[in-house]
C-alpha cells in the first residue's frame, strides 16, 4: 500500500480516455489499495485511476464523514439517471478550486466489484455528484470542462503560477 502522488490540472494526461479493465487481479486490487491510501492521505471523497496515472477503468468513492464505507467501482457504468442537482464541486487534481455544477441527482450504477463481480448501484446527492464526477475522469473530463471558458483559463494560471512556485 502507497500513497501516490496525483497529477494536476492542466497535466494533458488527466484528459486520457481511459481502457476498460479485462481482468481482476492481485495487481489491479494493489492499484485499488493505493488509490484508497491517496484518498484518504488527500482527504478526499473521490479519486479515479488516471489522477494518478494508471489509465485503467477504476474509481474509488468514500463519502463517509468517518471514511469507513470505502466503495470502489471497476469499469463503472451509468445505466440510469434522474433529477438535476447544483452543488458546489472540487477535486484532488484542481486544489484550490470549488465551483457549481450541475449533475443527475439519483444515479444507477453498474460496475464490477473488487473480486470481479458484477453489482449494481442506486445513489443519490452526494455520492451521485461524486460517481458522476469520478466517471468523467476516465473520460478525460474534469469538473472545470463545465465552467465558462473564462473561469477555467483562471483556474489553469492560478495552478501554473503555483507549481512554478513550487519549483
Ligand atoms: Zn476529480
Amino acid at each position: 500500500m502507497a500513497i501516490r502522488p496525483i497529477l494536476h490540472f492542466p497535466d494533458p494526461r488527466l484528459r486520457t480516455l481511459c481502457k476498460p479493465v479485462e481482468q481482476v487481479d492481485d495487481d489491479l486490487r494493489a492499484l485499488i489499495d493505493d488509490m484508497f491510501d491517496t484518498m484518504y492521505d488527500a482527504p478526499g471523497i473521490g479519486l479515479a485511476a488516471p489522477q494518478v496515472g494508471d489509465f485503467r477503468r477504476v474509481i474509488v468513492v468514500d463519502i463517509s464523514e468517518e471514511g469507513n464505507a470505502p466503495l470502489a467501482l471497476i469499469n463503472p457504468e451509468i445505466i440510469g439517471s434522474e433529477g438535476a442537482e447544483i452543488s458546489e464541486e472540487g477535486c484532488l487534481s484542481v486544489p484550490g478550486a470549488y465551483e457549481k455544477v450541475e449533475r443527475a441527482e439519483q444515479i444507477r450504477v453498474k460496475a464490477l466489484d473488487k473480486h470481479g463481480e458484477p453489482f449494481e448501484l442506486e445513489a443519490h446527492g452526494l455520492e451521485a455528484v461524486c460517481i458522476q464526477h469520478e466517471i468523467d475522469h476516465l473520460n478525460g473530463k474534469l469538473f472545470v470542462d463545465y465552467l465558462s471558458g473564462l473561469k477555467r483559463e483562471r483556474i489553469r494560471k492560478k495552478l501554473e503560477k503555483q507549481k512554478r512556485q513550487n519549483m
